[in-house]
């Protein structure tokens, strides 16, 4: 079965600047797709926090698939593929064909008067640089720096730019009709309550936890509607069905 975990990389995240809403995207793409997340973690642009949050996701025997986004820009502060190299211990190579890519976007950008000179800087060309022998290198439609997979320990590690219309992009365009074709999404029902008291649904809730492991029941309290959101997700749609039943029947409302 396969699950998923997301790795969110920048200081501009864990700092409080930016909302981290591409794990969240991913998430939702993730459980739809049938590769639902087990774990979403943020992290700086540290390449030793990097390098250790690495070795957790490839440890980790429920894992298939880690998604990284984050730290691949043209500035020394970007290190994601540089630590991604280290962990896996393998060289940085230019990658000829991102390299082009680069060189004719530049071009490109100098032609629409947008860049000032044709020439690729150092910045730029710090994007074309990443770990040896991916086993997938992505276009990015939308910007210079690519994405890659690499396979390592039995587990698919995607490395996604931080710019979300490029994370998106390249995860709609590229990954998902190539990579993320064989899971099995999950079927989800809610039922909502308005003036529930949530403490009331815990015998209930306990019930179901017993009777029902095979599906997930989370009662999520929204504060400002005054409704209670009871979640049921899982598998086999029938059971899915069955505790929601049982939910409509014994509500304690
Ligand atoms: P980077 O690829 O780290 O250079 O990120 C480029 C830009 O994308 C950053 O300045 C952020 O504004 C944005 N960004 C990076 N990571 C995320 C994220 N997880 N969620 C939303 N925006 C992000
Ligand atoms: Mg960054």
């Amino acid at each position: 079965m396969p699950q998923s975990s997301i790795v969110a990389i920048g200081d501009e995240l864990v700092g409080g600047f930016t909302v981290d809403t591409n794990s969240h995207w991913m998430a939702e793409r993730l459980r739809l797709l049938g590769y639902p997340v087990k774990r979403v973690t943020q992290i700086r642009d540290k390449p030793g926090e990097i390098m250790e949050q690495l070795g957790r996701e490839l440890e980790d025997p429920d894992l298939t698939d880690v998604f990284l986004s984050g730290g691949l820009g043209p500035t020394p502060d970007d290190r994601t593929f540089a630590a991604l190299a280290e962990a896996l211990g393998r060289e940085l190579v230019v990658w000829d064909e991102t390299r082009a890519r680069i060189e004719r976007r530049v071009q490109r950008m100098h032609a629409m008067g947008l860049l000032e000179s044709p020439d690729v800087t150092e910045g730029n060309l710090r994007m074309a640089r990443i770990p040896a022998h991916p086993n997938h290198v992505f276009r990015n439609r939308r910007g210079m720096a690519p994405g890659a997979l690499y396979e390592v320990k039995g587990k698919r590690i995607f490395v996604l730019p931080g710019v979300p219309m490029e994370m998106k992009g390249i995860f709609t365009e590229e990954i998902e009709p190539e990579f993320l074709t064989s899971g099995n999404a999950a079927t989800v029902r809610e039922l909502r309550f308005t003036f529930a008291v949530e403490a009331r649904f815990y015998p209930l809730m306990r019930d179901l936890e017993e009777r029902y492991p095979d599906v997930s029941v989370g009662s999520y309290p929204n504060f400002e509607t005054k409704e209670l959101v009871i979640r049921v997700l899982g598998l086999d749609p029938k059971r899915v069905d069955e505790a929601l039943d049982v939910i409509r029947r014994k509500a304690p409302v």
